[in-house]
């Protein structure tokens, strides 16, 4: 996989999570809040979120994986939710990195309404509509980009390139993408 294009600078990034904070804050009714992370993408942009939201709030994690090989996620999402805290009766942040085909984002959505949080509200840094295949659009979302993989600000490929402060594409490398087998979380086609 080689890097490509920047597609969403460092500082791109820090003026849309501030401007998101607002509105996702404006939009919470007041009282008791939980946050609820999907592992691991999500967490460079529930912390820089979360900071900026500025209010009382507890938080836990959700794991969920869908990708199998290649890039579309498989449909069936394993999910985990050891780890996601209280959530009965609490008003529910639900944050993630992507929204790609939605079966993620509409799993993880669906577990946690079935624990009876008193509302839900969904938050991603991205959002991919032309690659849709559940009906699920998140609350609010940070950018729109097209179809390309992305990479960087939290999102990986097979656990790299999750430190790089801008987002860029990332792409098979030319001529065969050599690497990509090894790399089975990764855009191979
Ligand atoms: P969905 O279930 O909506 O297809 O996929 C959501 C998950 O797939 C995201 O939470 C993310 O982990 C992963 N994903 C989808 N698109 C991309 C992408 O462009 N780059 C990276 N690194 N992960 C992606
Ligand atoms: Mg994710």
């Amino acid at each position: 996989m080689a890097l490509g294009e920047t597609l969403i600078t460092e500082s791109e990034i820090r003026g849309r999570v501030g401007t998101l904070a607002r509105e996702v804050g404006a939009a919470l009714p007041p009282g008791d809040l939980h946050c609820a992370v999907v592992l691991k993408s999500a967490l460079f942009f529930a912390v820089d979120l979360l900071r900026a939201l500025g209010r009382e709030a507890s938080l836990g994690f959700v794991s969920a994986s869908s990708y199998g090989g290649g890039t579309e996620s498989a449909g069936e999402v394993r999910l985990g939710l050891e780890a996601v805290g209280r959530v009965a009766g609490r008003h529910l942040l639900l944050i993630d990195d992507i929204l790609d085909t939605g079966h993620t984002l509409a799993a993880a959505r669906g577990a946690l309404q079935a624990l009876r949080p008193a509302s839900l509200r969904t938050c991603v840094l991205l959002d991919k509509p032309s690659r849709r295949r559940v009906s699920i659009e998140a609350d609010h979302v940070g950018f729109t980009i097209a179809d390309v993989f992305v990479v960087g600000y939290g999102l990986d490929c097979a656990e790299a390139y999750r430190t790089l402060p801008d987002i860029r594409a990332c792409r098979p490398g030319a001529p065969s993408a050599p690497d990509a087998k090894e790399r089975p979380g990764c855009w191979n086609g």
